[in-house]
């Protein structure tokens, strides 16, 4: 019989931390921490397995989980000696979600379950606190009916508003048990009036409709969009966690909190976190009170704080990396209620694995896969530009709150996600301000550029998801008052309406009125010492994609070792280091493509001729002695030409042409469909002008680089090649203007002509076209266009709904984003294979977008490529995951041996 159900209790669990998968990380947590001693209370976790089950059968339970799910309660039963639904002696349990991957608040809890009108007066009677029994009670109640039957929250919210009110009491801890009796009573006849069935009764009944409920939460959109906004995929569902209530709301004695074992932020080793007197577990995370920060627990709790502290060591020791872990604390007793690896800010990350692998807590290998490419990405954080005066930069304070997650953002605010993600469709750059947040906002959390909250603490949930987000967060500023019917926010006399500007120090915790200048600051220390990790570790190399020596220098300053893609069309248009003269340069090409005989198209390309001359002049310097991979021409040159009627006047009166002679031309160049049509290597063949000047530019700069003790390494490189012929007239051509310039010049320079492998026939003919080709670069952004027939320009319309688990789902990525390993793959493995097979020590590389794509980064490696090629930002990128790849290569290969 297939197991479902695994239990965990008095020192012993049937699963254990390595059982994520089936367990989820809750479970699992819980299921180690049992087994290591440490005090956890009694439970289960019904796998994940069983919401896979759910799911692939119609949204049925596998047949044989109600008698796992009744045999485990007993088991619950025997090992605390409580019954649920006992009038004496109730066992009460929560009832939680848990994945795999930790998806912080994105599904469904409920808590207390297993109360009734009987086994309340048990609670009661147990706890010598009638009041706390009932509030439990109407917890329960209030829960069950929003999560299982999806009431709606402000209706119940609004019944205990009035309350109150009828009582004359202002906060819910002067409600006395007769208060709470009541509205139990008034919840349950709504339940009544909108289900049409009376509140069940029954604890078995109860926990069957909190388990679908769990279930259906992880189809929930929240958690869909969060799995998409994360890439979360291949997971099989959600776990569900039965396990005993402990109560943290039962005195000043109890309390509930959050930790972890090293500073989520800085990534500092000191332990860290919130506590809340008196209160529930979700009060922490929800965010609705403000809690102390854990030192001061110390104060009140003293024993159990050297308790916790112990936890701490111990649970880190056992796991070699940051926990984040919750605990309640019952009348002076400490459960820990879960442990998973702690989310921290891209710094923190590089901080810890570099710290960690010091430590011998792991190796350094361990560290370079502690490190997400996203890490990378947000390691960038701005800040605000020091230079802004200090005084004036205070005169501006609006607010100050808990500095959740560091970095600086601007924007106009915004009081709602749905503002949010509509006026970021708009392209505003927005801040969202809300009381707190919920995981209903996470939609509108991740368009913005910052997130300011009123209430909560480090651990809620604004502070969490902006953290594994890495964007500016501050939380907890309780003085600033919203106002959601107005659209505003006011603060120690200051109003900010909807629409406003603000700044938000994160890392200090202020919020600024207006848009302040912002600046990128210096990389951490443990960057430079990981990155070198990184560097001794991969084979892959890492170029860049750059089209200026502006790019080039960026690229160099995040690792680059040369370029593997300089788009010389680039060049047509913009002229970065005089913005003034780019005009010049648009109107050359311009003028060759207009002009009708060869002579006049050789005339305008003369004009363009020193500027790309200049251009490579500055990119070689810039690499100085590396290598430098230059493509010519490639874009249909309709894209070089305006097409509104007002630019071609302008553009007809610049070159003294007649305005109906731009028209025409203009539309003679029209393609149906232009990614198949006259570009890349196809326009060098019509007019091979084209070519001799961009040769000539390239290798004119060459010398003149080598005659001023600048090494340099050209790589000239063909776009779009289809066959060998083409590649062979085109290579010839090249060589006979190269060579006669080194000849003539008398200098020995070096240079190579190769290929882009861009179209399917290129890469199955590859073995004939490397017989030319002396390198190939694998151009994966038409790859995949061609290779699976669809625009790289217009497939965003609906390329969402085949990566919606949602909808399609059809791919895990999008394939422009993350390589199609296993078609697109498939030419690219048999190009190499081909080509090689012709020219044993063909270079080969990669320049598409996929490139600065970590697992497109790895997969190349897999296929045996020399290098990649990224956007100078992604360079770090790539460089890691060429590095990951070796590591995870070694450990699989460890793992087989065993
Ligand atoms: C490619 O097609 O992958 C490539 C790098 O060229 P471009 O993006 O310029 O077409
Ligand atoms: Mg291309």
């Amino acid at each position: 019989m297939k197991k479902w159900v695994y239990f965990f209790g008095a020192g012993k669990a049937e699963g254990d931390g390595t059982w994520r998968e089936v367990l989820g990380g809750k479970g699992a947590g819980l299921a180690e921490m049992t087994r290591i001693g440490l005090p956890v209370p009694g439970g289960f976790t019904i796998s994940t397995e069983a919401c896979a089950y759910y799911y692939g059968h119609d949204k049925k339970f596998p047949s044989e989980l109600k008698k796992q799910v009744a045999d485990n309660v007993a088991k619950l039963e025997r090992v605390t000696k409580k019954k649920l639904g006992d009038p004496k002696n109730p066992l009460l349990v929560s009832v939680r979600s848990g994945s795999a991957r930790s998806m912080p608040g994105m599904m469904e809890t409920i808590l207390n379950l297993g109360l009734n009108d009987k086994s309340v007066s048990g609670l009661a009677a147990t706890t010598k606190n009638e009041r706390f029994a009932y509030d439990a009670y109407r917890r329960f109640v209030q829960m069950y009916s929003t999560v299982v039957m999806g009431m709606s929250k402000e209706d119940l919210e609004h019944r205990l508003a009035d309350m109150k009110k009828r009582r004359g009491v202002k906060e819910d801890t002067a409600v006395p048990a007769s208060g709470w009796k009541e509205l139990v009573a008034e919840y349950k006849e709504i339940f009544k009036q909108k289900t049409g069935n009376a509140f069940p009764d029954d604890p078995m009944e109860q926990l069957w409709g909190a388990i679908g409920a769990v279930f259906g939460s992880w189809m929930a959109e929240k958690a869909v969009t969060y799995r998409r906004v994360e890439k979360i995929t291949g997971l099989l569902g959600t776990a569900v966690n039965v396990v005993q209530m402990v109560f943290g709301n039962t005195g000043e004695n109890s309390g509930t909190g959050v930790c972890f074992t090293r500073n989520p932020s800085s990534g500092e080793k000191e332990f860290y976190g919130d506590y809340l007197v008196n209160a529930q577990g979700e009060d922490v995370v929800a965010g609705i009170r403000t809690p102390m920060p854990l030192r001061e627990m110390a104060k009140l709790l003293p024993k159990v704080y050297v308790q916790l502290e112990k936890v701490r060591v111990k649970l880190e020791k056992h796991y070699r990396d940051m926990q984040d872990m919750e605990f309640t604390v019952e009348d002076g007793k400490l459960y820990m209620l879960q442990t998973r690896t702690g989310k921290r800010t891209p710094s923190a990350a590089f901080r810890m694995a570099v710290d960690m692998a010091n430590e011998k807590l792991i190796t350094k290998q361990d560290a370079l896969l502690r490190i997400k490419p996203e890490d990378i990405d947000r390691l960038f954080y701005p800040v605000i530009d020091a230079k802004v005066d200090k005084k004036s930069l205070e005169s501006t304070i609006f607010a100050t709150g808990i500095n959740a997650v560091p970095g600086a953002a601007v924007g106009k605010v915004v009081f709602t996600a749905a503002d949010a993600e509509a006026w970021a469709e708009k392209g505003e750059k927005v801040i969202l301000v809300r009381r707190e947040t919920s995981p209903e906002d996470v939609g509108g959390m991740a368009v913005a550029q910052g997130i300011l909250t009123a209430t909560g603490g480090k651990t809620s949930h604004a502070a969490v998801v902006a953290r594994g987000w890495g964007k500016c967060c501050i939380v907890g500023a309780e003085k600033v008052s919203i106002d959601y019917k107005s659209k505003t926010m006011s603060a120690g006399g200051k109003t900010v309406k909807e629409g406003e500007w603000v700044t938000l120090d994160g890392g200090e915790g202020v919020a600024y009125t207006g848009a302040q200048p912002l600046v990128t600051p210096e990389l951490p220390k443990a960057f430079t010492t990981l990155m070198k990790w990184v560097d001794e570790t991969r084979k892959l190399r890492v170029r860049t994609n750059a089209d200026t020596p502006q790019d080039s220098r960026k690229a160099r300053e995040m690792g680059a070792e040369g370029i593997g893609l300089c788009r010389t069309e680039h060049m047509f248009f913009t002229d970065f280091e005089h913005p003034e003269k780019g005009q010049e340069r648009q109107r050359a090409i311009q003028e060759m493509i207009l002009a009708e005989t060869r002579e006049a198209r050789v005339k305008a390309l003369d004009k363009l001729l020193p500027f790309q001359r200049r251009d490579f002049i500055g990119i070689f310097r810039a690499m100085d002695g590396l290598p430098v991979t230059i493509r010519l021409i490639d874009p249909p040159l309709h894209e070089f030409v305006p097409h509104e009627r007002a630019k071609q006047e302008e553009l007809a009166k610049d070159l003294g042409l007649a305005v109906e002679k731009v028209a025409r031309r203009v539309e003679q160049l029209h393609e149906a469909n232009p990614m198949l049509g006259h570009r890349g290597c196809r326009l060098a063949i019509t007019y091979p002008e084209i070519l001799e000047m961009q040769v000539r530019a390239i290798i004119e700069a060459a010398i003149e680089c080598q005659k001023n003790k600048v090494k340099v390494l050209p790589e000239i490189m063909i776009p779009l090649v289809l066959d060998k012929k083409e590649l062979w007239i085109l290579e010839q051509a090249t060589r006979r203007v190269a060579d006669d310039l080194i000849k003539k010049a008398g200098v020995k320079l070096e240079y190579l002509v190769g290929t882009m492998i861009e179209l399917p026939r290129a890469a199955l003919l590859a073995n004939e076209i490397a017989e030319v080709a002396e390198f190939f670069s694998f151009g994966t952004n038409d790859l995949t266009q061609t290779t699976m027939g669809l625009s790289r320009d217009d497939a965003g319309r609906f390329l969402p709904d085949y990566v919606d688990e949602k909808k399609a789902g059809v791919f895990a990525a999008d394939p422009f984003q993350s390589l199609d390993t296993k078609g697109v793959g498939m030419l690219m493995r048999w190009g190499i294979e081909k080509g090689r097979s012709t020219r044993n020590k063909l270079k080969v590389g990669i320049c598409g977008e996929h490139g600065g794509d970590a697992d497109s980064v790895k997969f190349c490696h897999q296929i045996g490529m020399d290098y990649v090629s990224a956007s100078p930002f992604r360079v770090p990128i790539s460089r890691l995951a060429a590095a990951q790849v070796v590591v995870e290569e070694k450990q699989a290969a460890k793992k087989k041996k065993k």
